[in-house]
């Protein structure tokens, strides 16, 4: 089990902070903070009040109390989004246009489905959408400061991806189109998008990444988490593809499926989540957000785990 108290701000470049929690796995994210002549700029929340205002806590100890002027969301999941509520009322929030979207069309915020267990208590959250947003790239200039939030351009973890990089320091914020030592999850953006990501993401060539779950990613070590992303998600369209062709369904796919050095992973549950992306793109059908996740209980065992 983990707590908020096992949350640790890293310092990973002058003024950049990241704020890890440990193990990564469902509804435990990542999140940063950007100090600025002018404030603090925060990239991300986290799924409970009381993760966030241990997230909030920590980044005011580290920054004398510097007002919290912006927050960026990286994508709509509620692990990065639920704690908008409870940052200032003054704090503008930016994110793409589709994370706006699918927080407002969010229903997990109101009570979670039983589908972990424990079930995750949100505290008091309401849903607090992004203020300000962009479909492709968007800048922030704070004092000296400067924050790019870029979009692939296409689906990737989600619809509406913002990685957040620091051209100056160069730290990315990578959000969760990475999963560092966690399985990754893809089951409401793409596959084919997943995997091009990746290569664009080697294109900034930065110093630090911050992974959207799971330990800090240094520039040594990038080449070797890309790839392990690689090879995952290479693993799903491989696996969709026979079970397609042999009829199966994706828990069926998903039971037959060797997971290799993937097994041990947390969350391995999530095959089947991302199968049932693969199935729905290569069909040209809309994904049941239900059934998938039934099948992941189904394939589990029982419900998912969850520490948040
Ligand atoms: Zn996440």
């Amino acid at each position: 089990m983990t707590s908020p108290e096992q949350a640790e701000l890293v310092p990973v470049a002058d003024g950049v902070f990241a704020w890890i929690q440990a193990d990564g796995s469902w509804w435990i994210n990542n999140a940063g903070a950007i100090t600025t002549p002018e404030g603090v700029i925060i990239v991300d929340t986290c799924a409970t009040e009381e993760r966030t205002r241990a997230l909030l806590t920590a980044v005011a100890g580290a920054t004398h109390d510097a007002p919290v002027t912006y927050a960026v969301n990286t994508h709509e999941h509620g692990d990065h989004t639920y704690g908008n509520s409870v940052l200032p009322e003054s704090t503008v929030i930016v994110g793409h246009q589709a994370t706006r979207a699918g927080l407002i069309a969010d229903q997990v915020i109101d009570g979670c489905p039983p589908f972990w267990s424990p079930v995750p208590d949100w505290g008091q959250v309401v849903r607090r959408p992004p203020t300000v947003t962009t479909s492709t790239d968007l800048t922030i200039h704070s004092g000296s400061q400067r924050l790019d939030l870029l979009h692939p351009g296409f689906a990737a973890h989600t619809t509406g991806d913002l990685v957040a990089w620091l051209p100056d320091q160069r730290v990315l914020f990578a959000g969760d189109l990475l999963f560092s030592q966690v399985t990754p999850l893809v089951f409401m953006g793409s596959l084919d998008g997943a995997l091009r990501s990746l290569d664009w993401i080697a294109g900034f060539d930065p110093q630090h990444v911050v992974p959207g779950h799971g330990p800090l990613i240094d520039a040594n070590s990038l080449d070797e988490v890309l790839e392990t992303h690689r090879r995952y998600y290479r693993l799903v369209l491989d696996t969709a593809r026979a079970g397609l062709d042999a009829g199966l369904t994706p828990l069926d796919a998903a039971r037959k499926c060797s997971l290799g050095p993937f097994a041990d992973l947390p969350d391995a549950e999530r095959i089947v989540l991302n199968l049932h992306r693969a199935y729905a793109d290569a069909q040209h059908t809309e994904l049941d957000i239900f059934q998938a996740f039934a099948d992941a209980v189904t394939l589990n065992g029982g419900p998912m785990h969850t520490a948040v």
